[in-house]
């Protein structure tokens, strides 16, 4: 299994760190042919309106749209953004894949950053601590997206569309390995059913 982390900007090392303790090939990517051979890409945190136009740059943005059609993808925080289809009134390139309505730093100038015990599932019942950045929340979901994780308040945090999975916080900056694994089992599931 070999899976690429979109690097042009953001926290892509800390994702390729991760996949490589849990024994996973993990390669960076940059150019459209980066996308040849891989089972799964994640998306990093950072700034979504850079990765946005970094990837229309570099021709990116149709190879990652028709990678992630077809192959498990996951998107955090930024990442998220760039995989939604609605993130209102904002103007920037998207992948716009899942049927998601995301509200870009959601919480404000005054919270830049916190952290939460979140009950994610799927993930057993160990709470995962979550660390959110000028992070976004799904304001709304349609049909087919499941909702993993809320905030006690109710914010949706983190959602998965079949093959697509976003999160609002960045699950690389801490030294719980479960969401890396969660993904590493969609895409096995996902080679298991479609070769
Ligand atoms: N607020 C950033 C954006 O709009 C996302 C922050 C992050 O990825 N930590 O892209």
């Amino acid at each position: 299994m070999k899976i690429g982390v979109l690097a042009l900007q953001g926290a892509f090392i800390e994702h390729i760190k991760k996949l490589r303790e849990l024994g996973v090939e993990a390669v960076e990517v940059r150019l459209p042919e980066d996308l040849d051979g891989l089972d799964g890409l994640i998306i990093p945190g950072g700034e979504s309106t850079t990765i946005g136009k970094l990837a229309v740059q570099y021709g990116l943005v149709e190879p990652l749209r028709r990678f992630a059609q077809r192959k498990p993808t996951w998107g955090t925080c930024a990442g998220m953004i760039f995989l939604a289809k609605d993130i209102g009134n904002d103007r920037q390139p998207l992948l716009g894949l899942m049927d998601v309505t995301v509200n870009r730093n959601a919480f404000g100038r005054q919270i830049d950053s916190f952290e939460a015990d979140l009950s994610i599932a799927g993930l057993g019942d160990e709470p995962f601590h979550a660390v959110f950045i000028r992070a976004p929340v799904v304001t709304d979901v349609h049909d087919g997206v499941e909702v993993l994780a809320r905030l006690e308040d109710g914010r949706i945090v983190a959602v998965r569309e079949g093959h697509l999975l976003a999160t609002a916080f960045h699950p690389e900056l801490t030294n719980d390995r479960r969401l890396h694994e969660y993904f590493v089992d969609l895409i096995r599931h996902n080679k298991a059913e479609n070769g």
